[in-house]
């Protein structure tokens, strides 16, 4: 198996005290010491990961991992997965910065989005990051204008819309016709052209896709890297041209519960490098881009219970329990009904009978009637106090963070051999005006 196949990290153990520990640090702990919510990311489960994706492309010599940094970015994550060997996808000038200050080499990073500033595209060109995936005219044309003005060039990947639907969240369906994102292929040709023709500031070296996320159906891949390739092919052909590289994106899926069947990377690895000899002749070099299958089964959320509430439902009992947390922390089950898994750190599903477990509703604490963070799940009696452990949330949950209703973002730990270090401070109640102005008229 490889780790996004596991609902919790791979360090998950039930210890003496009958805790639930990760990186050897017990759960209950970790809340007394650092509070609650807390973010846990497990840094063996991390490079792990990290480790099944280079193992299982090993074979394939020109092949560069570039993890998607929106999964979640932050310095001490950053660090870990330079170490083992990623670049790193960037969408932002706060992503691309956070990178640079992160002591990467900038050649190793590459910019996309479908909507860069021109002061984002200048600070990328300062800091001399290595690739630029251009997403439509618009930018072809800004780029092209600001590397002129620096005297400098841009080594460019179109993003492409492979028209590919695959079978996930609408909102995180990317390859298909009709997305904001990218060139579709009848357009490829008249932005080739005019790169070759008026753009000398942009040196075309290939193409870019993202067909979606949380991906459990293999062939997906495969087409895509048919149809890329084939893509590739054709415009060196009509062209003369040399392009080499290929950005297939990221997308693989985790296991946010037992009903989810992620594919093992071995397997990807298979359809992806099958694909590729098959279309091609020149074996070019590929970039993959995985951001949630990185790092999701590495990290959890501890809460805290709080209150309950029963409703009597034509007769029906529902149990609502509160935890001191919910939707700005992680917007994903409001956002797409994401489903999670969890445990109490202080009452592990294995050591209590079957029979005392009860069905319940987690509520977040946030004003909004939609902030539920999981519907009906069957857990031991929870307790005010309880400290709930929901899995699988080291992606897309603190880089989603918001302050709705101006509470403070939570820490985030990383557990390791027994030691736990803060990677991100809890905000604090002077975090929250630091950026506040009163004008002078209103001050008192
Ligand atoms: C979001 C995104 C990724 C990462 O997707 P995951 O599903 O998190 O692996 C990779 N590439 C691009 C272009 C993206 O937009």
């Amino acid at each position: 198996m490889s780790v996004n196949q596991y609902i919790k990290p791979i360090t998950a153990v039930v210890n003496n005290k009958e805790h639930i520990s990760i990186g050897g640090c017990d759960l209950v702990e970790l809340a007394q010491k650092y509070g609650t919510p807390l973010y846990v990311i497990d840094e063996a489960t991390l490079r792990g990961i990290c480790r099944d994706y280079q193992e299982a492309f090993k074979n394939y010599k020109n092949i560069k991992m570039m993890y998607a940094s929106k999964a979640l970015c932050t310095s001490a994550v950053v660090r870990i997965l330079d170490e083992e060997g990623f670049g790193f996808d960037t969408v932002s000038s706060g992503e691309i910065y956070t990178v640079y200050k992160s002591c990467v080499d900038m050649s190793k990073v590459l910019f996309n989005g479908n909507n860069k500033t021109r002061k984002e595209l200048e600070l990328a060109l300062d800091l001399n990051v290595g690739r630029f995936s251009v997403d439509n005219f618009y930018e072809a044309e800004l780029l092209n204008t600001i590397a002129k003005e620096k005297g400098v060039n841009a080594d460019i990947l179109l993003r492409l819309t492979p028209g590919i639907e695959c079978h996930t969240h609408e909102y995180i369906q990317t390859g298909q016709i009709d997305s904001k994102f990218g060139f579709d292929l009848t357009q490829v040709d008249k932005i080739t052209e005019i790169i070759i023709k008026e753009y000398k500031n942009l040196n075309l070296k290939g193409v870019h896709a993202h067909i979606g996320s949380q991906i459990f159906e293999l062939k997906s891949f495969g087409d895509e890297v048919e149809i890329l390739v084939k893509e590739i092919s054709r415009i060196n052909q009509k062209y003369g041209l040399n392009l080499d590289e290929m950005n297939i994106g990221g997308g693989l899926g985790v296991k946010y519960t037992e009903n989810d069947c992620p594919p093992n990377v071995k397997d990807l690895a298979d359809v992806i490098t099958e694909a590729m000899h098959k279309y091609s002749v020149n074996i070019p070099k590929i970039y993959l881009e995985p951001g949630r299958s990185i790092i999701s089964t590495s990290g959890v959320t501890l809460y805290t219970v709080g209150s309950s509430k029963e409703v009597n439902l034509d007769g029906k009992i529902k149990r609502y329990v509160a935890v001191d947390g919910g939707m700005a922390d992680n917007p994903r089950p409001s956002m797409y009904q994401a489903q999670y898994s969890a445990e109490i750190a202080n009452k592990p599903d294995s050591l209590v009978k079957n029979d005392l477990f009860q069905k319940v509703t987690i509520a977040g604490r946030y004003c909004e009637s939609g902030d539920i963070l999981i519907n009906e799940i069957e857990l031991p009696h929870l307790e005010a106090g309880d400290i709930l452990c929901v899995y699988n949330t080291g992606a897309y949950n603190y880089s989603m963070a918001s302050n709705y209703n101006r509470v403070e973002k939570p820490a985030m730990v990383l557990v390791n051999s027994s030691q736990s270090d803060m990677i991100v401070n809890r905000e604090s109640l002077d975090d929250l005006i630091s950026h506040d102005n009163i004008p002078s008229r209103l001050r008192k």
